[in-house]
């Protein structure tokens, strides 16, 4: 697709009108078969055929740019193709199960929900797994919930959590939603964690630190069994943000690292589009010290069938039931199509494309050698600025202006399913960009729906309910 199809006006930002505006009809509910005080007396519905109707979303669909519409190297986030296979899976009539159904109507369910917890477990060489966080953040709130519940239990009342500087945001933010106190660390030249630092910081205090490895420049802590052994020896425990799993996948484990809990983004490693607030799943996983702390219920094994049983000192719930089901099952689909074998070739490819495309681009890299993604620095360019303008070449922006250790930060992930033409593409647009004017890239992006979208003012004036622009 030429994205720049999905403009409809020239001269401004106008979207596609809503299906009433484009025309409605008022029509009467009251001769319907239900009671009275159940009905409205009338009801406006969208009058448009069938065509108008087509043509409506597939207009909305071409305003925005998506993981089907081109290259999505949005570092951090994974924005990997999504196979449609597990989209028909979750959409079958077989996966319509109402959580209160009695368990033996949802054998199926639970043998599929069990087996994810198994295979999950294998992959983060974890011993028990909960599927129930909806989110990765949800995940880490949940798993720093586990570890404050197993330090409580032990008659510990330790207060910090310690968290590399350079570290996503909700781990700050989950750490502090738990009761913590943040330590901030910070990193050395090398974009790792400082040892000596982090000897200085650790002590009885100490509940957890947390990381993610390869961490968000994209660099392999390689002093991990280091760290894993200064934090263990001070009582702490170590959390593993699974975000970056993807560059691991079949080949490292985090619990032969020495991590004792973890999250999993299913959305991101494995199956399901996400982004815009779309539903994913952040199952956690834990050594079996902390299996006793888990959120409930989890799924086990009984008598040769499969019922739901509440961990002995479980933390609570952070979601009803399980978790997010459809999510689970095509984060379920995706691994077992590809098995052992396709999930390391998965993240073999991964690390490939990502330094074959850091080798294709003119902006610099400082950090490296790196995994997964790396960072370069748009240099004397702003990155948003940069970010905006790609979009006029047709692929979607890296992640900018994270991590901050690297000046202007473009933090890209090609991800392992794009193709050594694709990854052309993608650098041609990079070098493309690169060489141009700020005034060019100040007016970006020229191509697409909207343009310059007033980002404070929707923060700051958020517009809660539609509005038609001719009002
Ligand atoms: C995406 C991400 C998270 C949060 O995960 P969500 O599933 O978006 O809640 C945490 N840490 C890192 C490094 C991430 O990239």
């Amino acid at each position: 697709m030429n994205y720049s199809q999905a403009r409809w006006t020239d001269d401004d930002d106008r979207y596609e009108p809503l299906l009433s505006e484009k025309s409605s009809e008022t029509v009467s509910t009251e001769d319907g078969p239900l009671p009275d005080d159940l009905t409205r007396d009338s009801l406006t519905l969208p009058d448009v055929s069938e065509p108008e109707l087509a043509r409506h979303y597939t207009r909305l669909s071409q305003t925005n740019y998506g993981v089907e519409s081109g290259p999505f190297p949005l570092g951090s986030c994974t924005m990997k193709y999504n196979p449609s296979f597990t989209e028909d899976l979750a959409a079958s009539p077989d996966a319509a199960v109402h959580p209160d159904q009695p368990t033996e109507t949802t054998q199926g369910t639970l043998e599929l929900l069990y087996r994810l917890q198994d295979y999950l477990g294998r992959i983060g060489g974890m011993d028990a797994v909960s599927l129930q966080p909806p989110a990765g953040a949800a995940g880490e709130f949940a798993g720093i919930l586990v570890a404050k519940a197993y330090h409580e239990h032990n008659g510990e009342d330790r207060s910090e959590v310690l968290i590399p500087e350079s570290a996503h945001g909700t781990n700050f933010a989950s750490a502090a939603m738990a009761g913590y106190d943040v330590v901030s660390l910070a990193g050395d030249d090398d974009g790792r964690v400082d040892l000596d630092a982090l000897e200085a910081a650790v002590g009885e205090e100490t509940a957890a630190l947390m990381l993610t490895n390869p961490n968000t420049l994209g660099l392999f802590e390689r002093d991990i069994e280091a760290i894993a052994e200064i934090v263990h020896d001070a009582g702490g425990l170590l959390y593993y943000d699974g975000a970056n799993l993807n560059a691991l996948l079949g080949r490292a484990r985090p619990g032969d690292m020495g991590f004792d809990v973890m999250h999993y983004n299913v959305h991101k490693t494995f199956a399901t589009p996400h982004g815009g607030g779309g539903p994913g799943a952040g199952p956690i996983g834990v050594t079996d010290e902390l299996a006793p702390f888990l959120p409930a219920p989890r799924v086990a094994e009984s008598g040769g069938g499969y019922e739901y049983v509440d961990p002995d000192r479980s933390m609570g719930k952070v979601h009803g039931f399980y978790g997010n089901w459809p999510v689970l099952l095509k984060a379920y689909a995706y691994i077992a199509r590809l098995g052992d074998a396709g999930l390391a070739d998965a993240s073999a490819k991964a690390v490939l494309n990502a330094n074959y495309l850091a080798e294709q681009i003119d902006y610099e890299i400082p950090f490296g050698p790196f995994h997964h993604e790396f960072v370069a620095s748009a240099g004397e360019q702003d990155a948003a600025d940069v970010a905006k303008r790609m979009l006029d070449y047709g692929v979607h922006p890296p992640t900018t202006k994270w991590p901050e250790i690297v000046p202007e930060a473009l933090m890209t992930e090609p991800t392992e399913a794009e193709s050594r033409r694709t990854l052309d593409q993608l650098a041609a647009a990079f070098d493309a960009v690169a060489g141009e004017s700020d005034e060019t890239l100040a007016s970006a992006p020229e191509s697409t729906a909207a343009r310059r979208i007033d980002q404070v003012r929707a923060a700051r004036e958020p517009r809660l309910s539609w509005q038609s622009l001719d009002e």
